[in-house]
């Protein structure tokens, strides 16, 4: 997001159109709603609501799975499977929101847990771990990669995407952790 035309855009709203924004489209860049929360340009009274745009935020999603299968310092292999896999990791999040958006049992509340446990456990479906996936979400099918690829893979990710290490991959108990970061 361009942030220093967003400031500007907000900062003249009143002066070149009468009005006062009181949303921003955001695209996952949290920069751009800490300038305009330092800046108060309509004073320390008006709130300005923030939105995340999902096509945004699954473009940066793709855009940063794309860049991690360009750094070179990870095997070859692992940043070949990245990128032959990156519209799969993309929709498994479209998946899963698809599936609870519609489900009219559940409050707003239980739905982005639901969806929360999704976007935990969908890198390690991805990985051919299919412990938790949910029953509508996939039909375990027989591994396709190695232990050894899945490591590989599970550190870098865990390691770019989490802020955190392991090894191994990770038990439940990991994933429930993980969870509750997101
Ligand atoms: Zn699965």
């Amino acid at each position: 997001m361009e942030a220093d035309g967003v400031i500007e855009g907000f900062s003249k709203s009143i002066e070149l159109h009468g009005l006062k924004f009181n949303k921003l489209i955001g695209d996952g860049d949290s920069s751009v709603m800490k300038r305009l929360q330092e800046i108060q340009p309509y004073g320390p009274n008006f709130f300005i609501e923030k939105i995340e745009c999902t096509n945004h935020l699954l473009r940066n999603y793709a855009s940063k799975l794309n860049t991690l299968s360009k750094v070179t310092k990870y095997p070859l292999r692992v940043r070949k499977f990245i990128i032959t896999n990156i519209i799969r990791f993309r929709s498994d999040i479209t998946k899963s929101v698809k599936h609870w958006i519609k489900d009219s049992k559940l409050t707003k509340l239980q739905k982005i847990k639901e969806i929360q446990k999704d976007l935990a456990n969908a890198p390690f479906h991805r990985l051919g771990q299919h412990l938790n996936c949910a029953s509508y979400f996939c039909q375990p099918a027989e591994e396709t990669i190695t232990l050894e690829l899945k490591q590989q893979l599970w550190h870098l990710i865990q390691n770019n995407f989490y802020g955190k290490s392991t090894k191994k991959l990770p038990t439940t108990t990991v994933q429930e952790n993980l969870g509750k970061n997101i």
